[in-house]
């Protein structure tokens, strides 16, 4: 089993190390504050003598400033540094520069569980950056779970990464929404659970409310059909469940900002397509 150093140890590059370790691997473990080593060492785990002491350094700290402040002027000839480590699309590529400048290669990564899923079925990550590269170190990744490779512009990993996450944080907080509106009429929010379950369901599927796919083929035809269901219909809707929120005394900057999403669609004359003609609207700010 090759050697691997963990370059940051909070909740997430803690469960790497361990799980690397349970893998089989030989690992070194590297993090600023010193003493949070100090569990994985006692499970096996070798202390760096710093964040570049290693031929393949696996990288999850809280932004890329911090790979910076860790590697600081280290020369990292052949070394191969895979960052986990969340940031912006062009911060990850310029990260790429950064650390070619140094004689390494740098992969980035977004990996998509919280700590208790890294290692267990269903956990991935997507990497991008040079495939050949990633390809020589696939085994030892996938200790962490799936590797999906999707391109090598370093920004792309993390712009997959992104894009999952603001569906998980829109659609969580509309149900937050859905639950406090209904909260103010003495609902539970576990009342209200199996329909919330049901839609969530329904949306990822092949049925008639199976949007996620609907909306995926009309924006890549970039055909719209509104039918029974017009844009200019469900913004009158959507003025009526925001008034709800307010006669519920709840608050609505989200759904306030996405009636202006819709009505902005139907100002510009595409009121009579479907839903999926928002997108022409966020394409162009
Ligand atoms: P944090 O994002 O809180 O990062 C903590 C780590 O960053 C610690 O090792 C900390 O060192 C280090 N760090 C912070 N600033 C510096 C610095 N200037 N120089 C050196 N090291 C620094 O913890 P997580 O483990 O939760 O997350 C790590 C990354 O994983 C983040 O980018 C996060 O977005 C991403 N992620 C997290 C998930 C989660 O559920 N937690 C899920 C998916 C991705 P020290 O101990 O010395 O403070």
């Amino acid at each position: 089993m090759s050697d691997v150093t963990v370059v940051g140890l909070g909740p997430m590059g803690s469960k790497m190390a361990e799980t690397f370790l349970a893998a089989g691997h030989a690992v070194k473990v590297w993090n600023r504050t010193a003493s949070k080593a100090d569990p994985l060492v006692a499970q096996g785990a070798v202390r760096a003598a710093s964040a570049a002491d290693g031929e393949l350094l696996v990288v999850s700290q809280i932004s890329y400033q911090a790979m910076y402040d860790s590697l600081g002027e280290a020369r990292l000839d052949g070394k191969v540094v895979v960052n986990l480590s969340s940031g912006s699309p062009d911060e990850l590529r310029e990260a790429a520069r950064w650390v070619a400048g140094r004689g390494g290669t740098l992969i980035t990564a977004g990996i998509m569980v919280p700590p208790p899923g890294i290692g267990q079925p269903g956990a991935y990550s997507f990497y991008s950056g040079p495939q050949d590269v990633l390809d020589r170190h696939r085994a030892t990744l996938e200790a962490l779970g799936g590797v999906t490779y999707v391109g090598a512009d370093h920004g792309l990993a993390m712009m997959y990464y992104q894009a999952l996450l603001l569906i998980f944080w829109t659609s969580l907080t509309s149900h937050m929404h859905a639950m406090a509106m209904l909260g103010s009429a003495g609902v539970s929010a576990l009342e209200f659970l199996p329909f919330a379950r049901e839609l969530f369901t329904q949306l990822g599927g092949d049925g008639p409310m199976g949007y996620a796919k609907i909306l995926a083929e009309e924006v890549a035809a970039g055909v719209y059909p509104g039918g029974e269901n017009s844009l200019h219909m469900q913004a009158v809707s959507l003025g009526h469940a925001l008034e709800a929120l307010t006669q519920a005394g709840v608050e609505t900057t989200v759904p306030e900002a996405l009636l202006r999403l819709f009505e902005r669609a139907d100002a510009e004359g595409r009121g009579e397509e479907g839903l999926g003609t928002v997108i022409e609207s966020i394409k162009k700010p």
